[in-house]
C-alpha cells in the first residue's frame, strides 16, 4: 500500500469489513499519515451509516455509487 489510491481501495474493503488484522493496520497506518484519505474514509464511513440506517438491508453497489456522486455533487 504505497499510493493514496491503493489505500483508499483498502478503505472501502475494510469498512465493508473484508480485510484481516494486518490490512486494517496498514490501513490505519496510511490513514495516520494522510489527512485526505481520512477525509475521504469519514466520508464513506459516514455515507455507510446513512444507508444502514435508512434502508436496514444490504445495498446494491450501483445504488452506492449514485449516491455516492449525488452527495459529492451537491444539490
Ligand atoms: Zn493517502
Amino acid at each position: 500500500m504505497s499510493t493514496c489510491d491503493d489505500a483508499l481501495h483498502e478503505v472501502y474493503s475494510y469498512l465493508d469489513q473484508e480485510v484481516n488484522w494486518y490490512r486494517s493496520f496498514l490501513i490505519r497506518r496510511h490513514l495516520k499519515g494522510c489527512p485526505p484519505c481520512v477525509q475521504a474514509y469519514k466520508f464513506e464511513q459516514r455515507l455507510r451509516i446513512v444507508v444502514k440506517e435508512r434502508l436496514h438491508e444490504e445495498v446494491p453497489p450501483e445504488f452506492m455509487d449514485r449516491l455516492r456522486q449525488a452527495i459529492q455533487n451537491g444539490p
